[in-house]
């Protein structure tokens, strides 16, 4: 094979033993890498019902064919267990030098099983593994344990790594690298904590093998040229995501006090211009030259880098309406590894609650201290911080009074920074993307308010599958990021030339599409194996605040989805992925893709439709 080096490596931690697995074209062909090696890896070999936080968890580490090559914003990976917060698929991906490594090492993915008996850090040069004690790093922060290991093992090294978040196993704690880039929403990092891992690191010396060497490398210094002539580079380079406050303030989707209103009375001060003036400098992933991640002084005096989910979610959600503040929640949030998305959720949830009385402790909108300390509660799981570590659908249970109608979630995987009273597209996108409530596979909104935002029609539908084909099935699986095409216009056919020069295989946008469709039903599947009867279609609606308590501040005042027109959307996008009114595929769905051993073992969990 070209473009895929055919190994993976497996590494038992309860054994401390590693050894490279071969695997082949047709594995390579069918699902191409990233997410989708990911998802075929743990529904061939997890078993439904383990504990995420178990031994038996694996936790994969994926990169796609074209990673490592010089390919523009190619250096990704996809980082993937069975969920402790949703209790089914979660993943999510990082830009980072260790999915460079991981290749130049010899491989195309890590898979990490079982538990270590004290805390290591995992060492991979090339064919050389290590199992090296960690007790000197347990209990550093995300950006300490890097800095230490990055002394040892150099700048370009790839270090992943978990804060104290992932090591008190936090539900939403995610893994970190380079300080600030992030990933793993629903709790990888607490999968890596359960394994005693405290980081990954890998070095590798090889070359990776291309079909057309020659073409590859011109593809290559062309589409890196072409990037820098698209219009809208120079404002991308100036605000990367932080533009979208603005954008967001304008159209009334910007969450704000636990998603309640689409408007922030202070959105100036946490928007991409006061950004730009705060600046003092930008940090990126490798390979990207449209780097986006913006850095400025917090309000300690600490650098922190910030862009729109961190900012929306620890921002305006909370009611917090100064750019340094923000920018030092965010800091502290990386620090400590938990996902900056679902902690903004967690706290919006807990003002809201404290606010009807619904729990003793007093935790009040937008103070900065308080809510920096709650923070460190929820990292180290002390008091209130404790019940906020298992993320807002465990929280609402447990305090009731009606919570459960804005614990502000899909699936158990709290919301991304998007509020939906009147954006029925992005709402079902946020309720059928396949890891929870996630704007990754298919950000519709900016489509959504070109089109008119009030309609539910069937174009909407088709839309949001479209975009789930295309960023959460294809580019999740080559690991490449969505930036350049969706905010630059960085046309999609350079990805099926990068394709053919680095594997020899002539594949089309049509190809691709029938594997990021079987990528989303493996990984529904999977879904479905795990809550087997107790499987509905009610997994697939959005928060009900959303139908239920129009927006009552800005342009948009009055507005709510409606529920019956929401269902007639989602039984659309059923229909044209041909999955059963319940949301699951059906037998022929599945034997269309390939997945007819998928339908055979599914059977014994849920009936099975033609
Ligand atoms: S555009 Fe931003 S997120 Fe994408 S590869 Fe470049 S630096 Fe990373």
């Amino acid at each position: 094979m070209y473009g895929w080096n055919g190994l993976f490596l497996r590494v038992d931690l309860s054994k401390s033993k590693a050894h490279a697995n071969k695997y082949g074209a047709e594995m390579a062909e069918a699902f191409l890498g990233g997410r989708g090696f990911a998802a075929k890896i743990l529904w061939d070999e997890l078993k439904p019902g383990i504990d995420p936080l178990g031994p038996k968890n694996k936790l994969v580490f994926a990169t796609g064919p074209l990673t490592g090559f010089a390919l523009p914003s190619s250096s990704k990976l996809v980082v993937a267990a069975k969920s402790p917060l949703t209790g089914s698929y979660g993943d999510g991906n990082l830009g980072t030098f260790a999915a460079v490594q991981i290749r130049k090492a010899g491989y195309d993915a890590l898979i990490v099983e079982g538990k270590s008996k004290k805390p290591i850090v995992l060492l991979v040069q090339d064919k050389q593994i290590e199992f090296l004690d960690a007790k000197d790093l347990w209990g550093l922060d995300s950006f300490e344990t890097e800095s230490m290991l990055r002394r040892v093992y150099g700048s370009t090294a790839g270090v992943l790594s978990i804060g104290q978040a992932g090591e008190n196993l936090v539900k939403f704690a995610n893994i970190v690298c380079q300080e600030g880039r992030a990933g793993g929403r629903p709790g990888m990092g607490a999968v890596m904590g359960s394994k005693n891992l405290k980081a990954v690191v890998v070095i590798g010396s090889g070359d990776l093998s291309a079909a057309y060497p020659k073409e590859l490398k011109e593809l290559g210094a062309d589409a890196y040229r072409e990037i820098l002539t698209k219009p809208p580079y120079a404002f991308w380079k100036q605000q990367g995501t932080m533009m979208t406050i603005e954008w967001s303030q304008e159209n009334s989707v910007l969450p704000t006090y636990n998603y309640r209103e689409g408007v922030f009375d202070k959105a100036d001060a946490i928007g991409g211009f006061a950004m730009a003036k705060a600046k003092v400098s930008q940090r990126g992933c490798p390979n990207c030259n449209m780097i986006c991640g913006n850095v400025v002084k917090d309000s300690f005096g600490k650098e922190a880098e910030v862009d729109y989910e961190n900012v929306a979610m620890l921002g305006s959600n909370i009611g917090l309406g100064q750019l340094r503040r923000v920018a030092a929640l965010n800091r502290v949030a990386d620090e400590f590894g938990l996902d900056t998305i679902s902690l903004g959720n967690v706290l919006g949830f807990a003002m809201e609650a404290s606010e009807k009385g619904l729990i003793e402790e007093k935790v009040s909108w937008g103070k900065l201290r308080a809510t920096k300390s709650l923070i460190e509660d929820i990292a180290y799981r002390r008091g209130l911080g404790d019940m906020l570590a298992e993320g807002v659908r465990f929280s609402a249970e447990k305090i009731g009074g009606g919570s459960s109608r804005w614990a502000m979630h899909v699936k158990g995987l709290e919301i991304s920074g998007y509020d939906c009273h009147a954006a029925p597209a992005m709402a079902l996108a946020f309720a059928t993307s396949s890891i929870g409530a996630h704007h990754k596979d298919a950000w519709v909104i900016s489509w959504e308010m070109k089109v008119g935002r009030n309609s539910y029609s069937e174009e909407k539908v088709d839309k949001v599958i479209e975009l789930q084909r295309i960023r959460g099935g294809v580019f999740e699986a080559l690991t490449v990021c969505r930036f350049p095409w969706i905010e630059l216009g960085f046309e999609l056919e350079w990805y099926t030339k990068f394709l053919h020069a680095a594997t020899g295989l002539e594949i089309t946008w049509k190809d691709l599409n029938v594997i990021a469709d079987r990528i989303y039903a493996l990984i529904r599947c999977f879904w479905v194996r795990e809550f087997g009867k107790n499987w509905t279609r009610q997994m697939d609606v959005p928060p009900a605040r959303w139908f239920e308590e129009p927006l009552t501040k800005g342009a948009l005042k009055g507005s709510k989805l409606d529920k019956a027109k929401y269902d007639v959307m989602l039984s659309r996008y059923y229909c044209q992925r041909g999955w059963d009114e319940r949301g699951i595929p059906t037998k022929t769905t599945l034997r269309k893709l390939g997945l007819e051993n998928v339908a055979k073992r599914l059977r014994k969990r849920v009936k099975l439709y033609d």
